[in-house]
């Protein structure tokens, strides 16, 4: 194997590594609801879930 192919994989898997990272941390903030009743913090799946667990009040949508 070539020394060039091997470091276009090794720049290849670190940018991927990077972008899954920012992806993931974007995906957290954007699930990440406060429930403006209780205060509970939760974690909501894309459009799944619209209201608090604990105390069932609706999430206030922006
Ligand atoms: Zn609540």
């Amino acid at each position: 194997m070539n020394f060039i192919v091997f470091v276009y994989i090794a720049i290849g898997i670190t940018l991927a590594f990077l972008a899954m990272l920012l992806y993931m941390r974007s995906v957290a903030s954007r699930q990440q609801h406060v429930c403006p009743v209780c205060g509970e913090r939760q974690t909501v799946e894309l459009m799944d879930a619209k209201r608090c667990s604990q105390c069932g009040a609706p999430f206030a949508n922006d």
